[in-house]
């Protein structure tokens, strides 16, 4: 089944095997200076207008492709107003009467202007799961990457999405705040979700594909990245400052050096100690090794 996607396309992992419905192209902020998805030309943002999305849904049901779940493409699908999402999730229904769940990207701005009672009543049409690339909970340094965020602007977006009865995956970057400001980006970002107690939770190393130096100006020029022991440190105070009830958590990203899975806060203290042997004796636990790592 081909759909006239505008590329690159990205989805979060665990949407590996739902069908990508581009309804927007591009971020409407694209400006993280972390982020290179989606600053190719073709990538400007824009809406797709309502007549092309069905006419996309009605191509995928005449192919006869199974379809269980959706996630609304590219980096900030809920951008669209409550009007425009509904008619999306109305039409989805029609086209996939049993369809299981709906996700999307949100950033937290997204969802300013949508009330509570709005979320619910996309969250009972199916749209049920955000992915909120919060990053980070310390002001400073989303400051420093251009993130437009803050903690409280995050907080007040994933409480929202808990109150409409929704589910949040949230993802913080590690090494994010380079050696300076690690431990405070640690010690916030647990802050943050401790706070928020979002349903999942993944860590990601923060990457610089091509090259660090808008990232650097950010910086003022003071960024140093972490080494292994430094990132592996960062994730110790994250884990130790975290107070979750029942959050699924995964670092198991491709770009981390260190797989980590559980549920927090029962598996606390098992992942803290895998950490810790991890910092104390690098041979002792099992190590992606750095050509393994690939993006
Ligand atoms: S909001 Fe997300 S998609 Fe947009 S620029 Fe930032 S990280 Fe990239």
């Amino acid at each position: 089944m081909h759909l006239p996607y505008v590329e690159p396309v990205f989805r979060p992992p665990s949407e590996a095997y739902s069908l990508i419905l581009q309804v927007t192209n591009g971020c409407s902020w694209n400006n993280c200076t972390f982020c290179e998805m989606y600053t190719q030309p073709q990538k400007q943002f824009r809406f797709k207008s309502q007549e092309d999305i069905e006419k996309e849904l009605a191509a995928v049901v005449s192919s006869g492709a199974p379809v269980r779940r959706i996630f609304l493409a590219d980096g900030d699908a809920m951008t669209l107003s409550f009007r425009r999402l509904k008619l999306i999730m109305q039409a989805i229904n029609r086209y996939f009467p049993d369809i299981q769940r709906v996700s999307s990207y949100c950033l937290p701005r997204n969802l300013k202007n949508k009330t509570v009672a709005e979320l619910a009543e996309l969250n009972a049409l199916g749209l049920s799961l955000f992915y909120v690339g919060c990053e980070s909970g310390d002001d400073l340094v989303l400051e420093r990457v251009n993130k437009g965020e803050n903690f409280d602007t995050s907080l007040a977006a994933l409480q929202k999405i808990k109150a409409a009865g929704a589910k949040s995956s949230v993802m913080i970057l590690n090494g994010m705040g380079g050696k300076k400001y690690s431990e405070q980006h640690a010690v916030n970002s647990a802050r943050l979700m401790s706070a928020a107690q979002p349903e999942y939770l993944a860590t990601l190393v923060v990457s610089f594909p091509t090259g660090v130096e808008r990232y650097q100006q950010g910086f003022g020029g003071e960024f140093e990245p972490l080494d292994q022991a430094g990132l592996f440190q960062e994730m110790y105070w994250l884990l130790d400052n975290l107070e979750l009830e029942k959050t699924i958590f995964r670092s198991d990203h491709a770009s981390n050096y260190l797989v980590l899975k559980g549920v927090l806060g029962k598996d606390k203290p098992r992942l803290l100690a895998t950490v810790k042997a991890a910092l104390d004796q690098p041979g002792s636990v099992r190590l992606r090794q750095e050509w393994m790592r690939g993006l």
